[in-house]
Formats: C-alpha cells, sequence, structure tokens
C-alpha cells in the first residue's frame, strides 16, 4: 500500500517540475487539495539511482544529424527537463574529454589531459566515490578502453590522460562493481611493470571475463561478486565494424547493479565513446551510426527509470566535435555534412533529465554544476 502512494506520487510530481506552463489551465471551481503528506514528498526529491549518459563529442548538431537519419525520432523527444553547459576548460576555451569529464566527475575546471586532477595537479575526488560513500553500488561501461578519458576521470587520477597503465592500475582497489570497456593490454601485458592487474582484481573479489574468452550476452555475473569484462585489446572497433556489446552490456549492467544496490541505489555512466571518433574523422556516417546505437541505450535508461520511479537519468555530452555543421542542400535522407575541424569545438552542450531530481539540471551553468547537482542528490547530501 504504502509502496502504491509512493509510486502514484512519484507520478504526480513528474508530471509538475518541467510541465508546470501546461499544467496551468485556469478552473473557477478547483477540486479540495489532497491531504499533504511532507515526509514523502521529502523522500521523493532524491533518486535511488542515478544513471548518467555520456555521448563523447555529441553535440547538437550530432543529435540533430542522427535524428533525421532515423527517420526524425530520438528517444532524447522523451525528455522534457533539458539545459546546457558550458564546457571550456581551465587552460583553453576548447575543452578535451579529461578535462570535461574531471569537470562533470568531480566539480572542477582544469587543465587539458588531467584525470581527475585539479589545475594544481592534486587528485579530486568522483561523484562515483561519493555514491561508494553512499552504500551505492557502481558501474562504468565505454566503447572506448575502460581506461579511456571520460571512464578514467570516475576511478583514477593521473597527470595525464595517456599513462593507460597507471589508470588501469586505479581500477585495483577502487571497488567499482561493474565495469565494461576496451584496453586488456593495459591490464595484464605492461610496459611499466610486471604486475597481472587481471589476477590482482580476480584477488581483489572481481569475476573478470573478456571477448576472446566469452560473449557477454552468455555472463550472468554473481551478485556476491564484482563483474569486469574487457571487450577488446587496445580500442573497440566502431558498430559499423561489428561492434555490439554496448546494449547487452549496459541491460546487464543495469539488472546487475539494480540487484546488487537492493534499497542502496545504484550510480552507473554509460559512455558513446565513438560518436566524438566520428567527429575527429569528419565521416558523419560514423557520428550518425555511433549515435543511433547510443540513442537505443538513452532508451533502454528512460524505460528503466519508467518502471522503476526512481532513477533519474542525466544524457549529455563532454563537448561538440568537429564543429558540424547540417549543410543547405540537405534533405532528411541525405544530410550535406560540413565540418570545421578534425578536434572540439568550444561550443555548449545540452544536458537532459529524467525523473527525480530533473528539474535540478535546467537553465545553463558550468560543466562542473553536474558534478554540484548530482552530489546533491545523493543521499547524504542535506542540501
Ligand atoms: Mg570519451
Ligand atoms: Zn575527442
Amino acid at each position: 500500500m504504502r509502496r502504491y502512494i509512493i509510486l502514484t506520487l512519484a507520478t504526480i510530481l513528474f508530471g509538475i517540475g518541467c510541465d508546470t506552463q501546461q499544467n496551468m489551465t485556469p478552473s473557477t471551481v478547483l477540486p479540495p487539495p489532497p491531504p499533504p503528506l511532507p515526509p514523502l514528498v521529502d523522500k521523493l526529491d532524491k533518486p535511488e539511482n542515478i544513471i548518467l549518459l555520456i555521448g563523447d563529442g555529441m553535440g547538437l548538431t550530432q543529435i540533430t544529424a542522427g535524428m533525421y537519419t532515423q527517420g526524425n525520432r530520438t528517444e532524447l523527444e522523451r525528455i522534457k527537463c533539458i539545459g546546457l553547459q558550458k564546457t571550456y576548460a581551465d587552460n583553453d576555451v576548447v575543452t578535451d574529454s579529461a578535462a570535461s569529464a574531471t569537470a562533470f566527475a568531480c566539480g572542477v575546471k582544469t587543465y587539458n589531459t588531467a584525470i581527475g586532477m585539479d589545475r594544481d595537479t592534486l587528485p579530486v575526488k568522483s561523484i562515483l566515490k561519493f555514491a561508494q560513500d553512499n552504500n551505492m553500488s557502481t558501474g562504468l561501461i565505454a566503447t572506448s578502453t575502460i581506461v579511456h578519458a571520460t571512464p578514467a576521470c570516475f576511478f583514477s587520477n593521473n597527470k595525464y590522460r595517456r599513462n593507460y597503465e597507471e589508470i588501469a592500475a586505479d581500477m585495483v582497489g577502487s571497488d567499482v562493481d561493474f565495469f565494461v570497456g576496451g584496453g586488456k593490454k593495459y591490464f595484464e601485458r605492461r610496459t611499466i611493470d610486471d604486475r597481472n592487474l587481471i589476477d590482482e582484481l580476480k584477488k581483489d573479489g572481481y569475476v573478470i571475463s573478456d571477448f576472446a574468452q566469452k560473449d557477454i550476452v552468455d555472463i550472468t555475473p554473481a551478485l556476491d561478486k564484482k563483474f569486469g569484462y574487457l571487450t577488446a585489446d587496445t580500442d573497440p572497433i566502431p558498430v559499423s565494424g561489428g561492434r555490439d556489446y554496448l546494449i547487452p552490456a549496459s541491460e546487464l549492467g543495469l539488472e546487475y547493479l539494480d540487484a546488487k544496490s537492493a534499497d542502496n541505489g545504484f550510480f552507473i555512466m554509460i559512455e558513446g565513446s565513438q560518436i566524438d571518433w566520428g567527429g575527429h574523422s569528419n565521416l558523419l556516417d560514423y557520428v550518425v551510426s555511433e549515435f543511433m546505437e547510443y540513442d537505443k541505450v538513452i532508451g533502454m535508461a528512460l524505460d528503466f527509470a519508467d518502471k522503476d520511479g526512481k532513477t533519474l537519468v542525466v544524457v549529455t555530452a563532454d563537448h561538440e566535435t568537429g564543429g558540424l555543421a547540417i549543410q543547405p542542400g540537405s534533405t532528411m535522407d541525405s544530410l550535406e555534412a560540413a565540418f570545421t575541424t578534425t578536434k572540439h569545438s568550444g561550443t555548449m552542450v545540452p544536458v537532459f533529465a529524467y525523473g527525480p531530481g530533473a528539474e535540478n539540471f535546467q537553465g545553463i551553468y558550468e560543466n562542473t554544476e553536474i558534478f554540484e547537482k548530482l552530489k546533491n542528490l545523493l543521499p547524504s547530501e542535506t542540501k
């Protein structure tokens, strides 16, 4: 019964927040107000679970190109709370993926190439670590290596993003419950030392598997173990080349963390890493195919949030890549793309938020605010 009341109230609260104007139809005869339930309302201000979805290089034009290509639809249209974040780094208007991930994962503006380090190269604590402090289960999934800048900023602190072997060593002892991504060689065939991090992770309570051993769809990780799956020796291939783990890994990650976390909730970051690589290559087809796969993950996360009622989904990018424009002469079936650079651009990127706490993500703000907003929504925070 109590559960039923909570779910009903959640539905009512979802209705307000970002939709207030539509609900402001004046009426001469107002129904009596419902009895107040303040303790429940307080509880419902915060989500139990947080799903953070980062499309690397996924600016507004990348989204638009993907949307037109798939029949003028995107799962993002289900989301009503929308904001914009300013992506600039501490030392450059145009950020890289390391400074931007340090900003939204750890809350500080820093120099390009920094992994979870501030401008003075002092380590800063990530939202994933704060989630762990709250006894939440945690997960990371990427279509790059797991030691690449975006996922790295959630579990590692390093002065330089390309210190992949050092970053891999930070996974040992990180206590991340579930991770999936490429970069197997940085764990077991290392040049800086003789450590076998896979053996160390196994001793640390992990079940570790990889692309050469077993397909991820054939694995059901035990809840009393942590789980890591390495999808490639180095960088995973593009989705157009046959990479197919992102959707099953995301499905598995949500199921596993949901079951494992019980009432404590979970935090997971899932990255569509290669939308960025399509931008660097100035290949629209690469951008669009990566976006279209990622859009399915967005839909899956929103479906999970709909069913669960206690999950916040935040979808954003670290920056735009390529300075992409959709040119005159385009049709929805045949887009004429122009890129202004093979690097990143300095434009703001959109933030989409869905579920309890989503209204906090409206407006225009710094990328570091993503961290602050997420942190304020953790159970231990009083704000
Ligand atoms: Mg990335
Ligand atoms: Zn990039």
